[in-house]
């Protein structure tokens, strides 16, 4: 059937010496030399060096050959070639095959796909660990940014909320008198927002860092979770209503404040 389809294509409008070269291709693009990874990388070098030969004919020819000789679509063509593009460095044809299942490899081959994460997958493939394609898909989450970390810079200042604040300093959130120690208590809270926005600004720096060039090892997921923990953390003690153990005059559980989170106050409700 090969041979068939071989003969649908027109070699002769083609100069003698790319025909004779596209004819060798396609030959190579079928033979069964090649096994696994090996076999998507061979295919992929050959339709390359195919799509080279014929960047100089118009429009349609590199397409129109891969549909008259080869056993795969068009979009099979581009897929192999970004196999070659991304895993043939790392496995030329001929060379030691590397257990890369074929789903693993097109995932790895994704314009999408960080290069860290080729570089993890070729490494324990080196290794001997098999790489399937659920494995490819946890290197590139490990190695991307959560999409809703875009969106919780907190940096920005509100200045409807701040007059608000100034307004009404002297009751807690729930509405009660603060004695004058707890003012001042609530009034030092913008030092937390402070610690906040370093945070913001820490974990934009990390993401500049991570999406350069030179950041490509950076363990981003790890360290934009752990600033996320850190802002949580802090969020969780923003003062909240005058302790409910001493009435807000002061005691050990208050740490001597007379205020309270309203994470600490929810417990103390509780028990
Ligand atoms: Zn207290």
């Amino acid at each position: 059937m090969s041979t068939e389809l071989t003969t649908t294509f027109d070699y002769a409008s083609l100069p003698a010496k790319t025909a004779t070269s596209l004819q060798k291709r396609a030959a190579a693009i079928l033979s069964h030399e090649y096994k696994g990874l090996g076999l998507l990388i061979a295919q992929g070098k050959e339709l390359k060096a195919a799509q080279d030969e014929l960047s100089d004919h118009h429009d349609g020819m590199f397409c129109k050959w891969v549909d008259s000789t080869c056993p795969f679509a068009k979009s099979s063509a581009y897929k192999l070639m970004a196999v070659y593009r991304r895993l043939g460095g790392s496995c030329p044809p001929g060379g030691q095959p590397i257990p890369i299942l074929p789903k693993a490899a097109y995932l790895l081959s994704e314009e999408s796909t960080p290069e860290g994460a080729v570089k993890e997958a070729v490494s324990l493939a080196k290794k001997g660990v098999q790489v399937t394609h659920p494995i490819v898909k946890k290197l590139i989450e490990n190695l991307t940014v959560p999409e809703s970390d875009e969106d919780e810079d907190e940096c920005e200042d509100d200045p409807e909320e701040a007059e608000e604040e100034a307004s009404e300093p002297q009751k807690d959130q729930l509405g009660n008198p603060l004695p004058d120690h707890a003012v001042e208590v609530f009034a030092a809270e913008g030092l937390l927002d402070e610690a906040i926005c370093a945070i913001d600004t820490l974990r934009r720096a990390v993401n500049a860092a991570a999406d350069s060039a030179a950041g490509k090892f950076i363990k981003r997921r790890i360290i934009v979770s752990e600033l996320r923990e850190m802002k949580k953390d802090i969020k969780a003690a923003q003062p909240y209503c005058i302790c409910p153990k001493c009435s807000g005059e002061r005691c050990t559980f208050c740490w001597e404040t007379g205020v309270v989170p309203q994470r600490v106050y929810k417990q103390t409700m509780e028990d």
